[in-house]
């Protein structure tokens, strides 16, 4: 029998703290949900203890019932192979427990990364930040001082990338109070908000969010974090729509994840709808190779032969450009395609 049906669902709808509030926690509830049986998954279940599960009702209805390799569920779901120790994986793959400041990462001379919140409302299994301590660099409006003091005596800074966690779990009033902040630092051009948020809860776009967007003198681009064609629905077509009908720029970047977008025939789907929502795929990032996330990775040779083959399909504005982060590098690295 169903065990959950998440509370209030029609009241919660259309508002994104309540949304946020309401997201399912417990493996068997988003299990029941999907009509699939728990007592198949006890021992994946097991792995929520290594990074708890969250999962909005909102992207739950976007996976398919009964089906336990939908794309979407496998992204979110807790798995038996995250114990599995591998070689080349570690807690911080990217070096950077080490901030600048709290809450500010300087890893590119021109760019900054503001780490405005520590949570995410969806928990990604594969996510390089599983490991992240965010207690220690999760700033309050105090904090975030520091953070901006740090910009306003580098001018070589001339954008800053909201990030998390998810940079949207801050409220309105608080983002408007952080990006006046920065608009009072002259060398600063534009604001570069990195965000899953509105994804899985496509109410997040607010009105006021989108005016504050749409009026800050700072050149504002908002890059989703999309993997799949199924995660595109009406809902955040809608949502996503009314960013880009306020002028701001919509950029997309997702990972390649084993079983469940290494595909060419997936990816040229998902740049159509994302392309469809008003949304330019950006990037595509090889997994970084963070402890718990092994099964997921696909390795250089194998992505770049998809790749090829997605040249094959789409004109080449559709097509991510392939790159993986490195510790210690001052820019992403691309990965050459061989098609020159
Ligand atoms: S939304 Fe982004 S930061 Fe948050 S868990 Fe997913 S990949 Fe990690």
């Amino acid at each position: 029998m169903l065990r959950i049906i998440p509370r209030n669902d029609a009241a919660v709808q259309g508002n994104w703290q309540k949304e946020l509030a309401n997201a399912i926690t417990d493996p068997k509830d988003l299990l029941q949900f999907l009509q699939l049986d728990p007592e198949n998954f006890q021992s994946d279940i097991a792995a929520r203890k290594l990074f708890p599960m969250r999962v909005p009702l909102s992207f739950a209805k976007r996976m398919q019932k009964a089906n336990p390799n939908d794309p979407l569920l496998l992204q979110v779901l807790p798995q038996q192979a995250e114990f599995m120790e591998v070689a080349g994986f570690n807690e911080d793959p990217l070096e950077e427990h080490q901030a600048a400041v709290p809450g500010l990462l300087h890893k590119y001379k021109s760019r900054v990364l503001f780490i405005v919140r520590g949570g995410c409302a969806v928990n990604c299994r594969y996510c390089f930040r599983r490991h992240f301590p965010y207690q220690d660099n999760s700033p309050n409006k105090q904090g975030w001082q520091q953070a901006l003091d740090y910009i306003a005596q580098d001018q070589a800074i001339n954008e800053v990338i909201f990030s998390g966690g998810d940079p949207l779990m801050a409220n309105d009033q608080q983002l408007a109070w952080l990006i006046e902040q920065l608009e009072q630092i002259p060398h600063l051009k534009r604001l570069r908000i990195h965000t899953r948020l509105p994804v899985v809860i496509p109410s997040r776009i607010t009105h006021e969010l989108t005016q504050l967007l749409a009026q800050t003198r700072l050149q504002t681009i908002v890059v989703s974090h999309i993997n799949h064609p199924n995660e595109i629905n009406q809902e955040l077509s809608s949502a996503f729509a009314k960013l880009h009908d306020a002028g701001i720029t919509l950029l997309n970047q997702g990972v390649l994840l084993k079983d469940i977008n290494d595909d060419a025939s997936i990816l040229a789907h998902l740049s159509e709808a994302l392309f469809s929502a008003n949304i330019l795929p950006y990037y595509l990032f090889l997994l970084d190779k963070v402890a718990g996330a092994a099964h997921y990775d696909i390795d250089e040779q194998s992505a770049v032969a998809i790749m090829q083959d997605l040249y094959q399909r789409l004109p080449g504005f559709l097509v991510p450009r392939l790159a993986r982060e490195q510790a210690g590098k001052r820019s992403k690295t691309p990965i050459d395609i061989g098609l020159s």
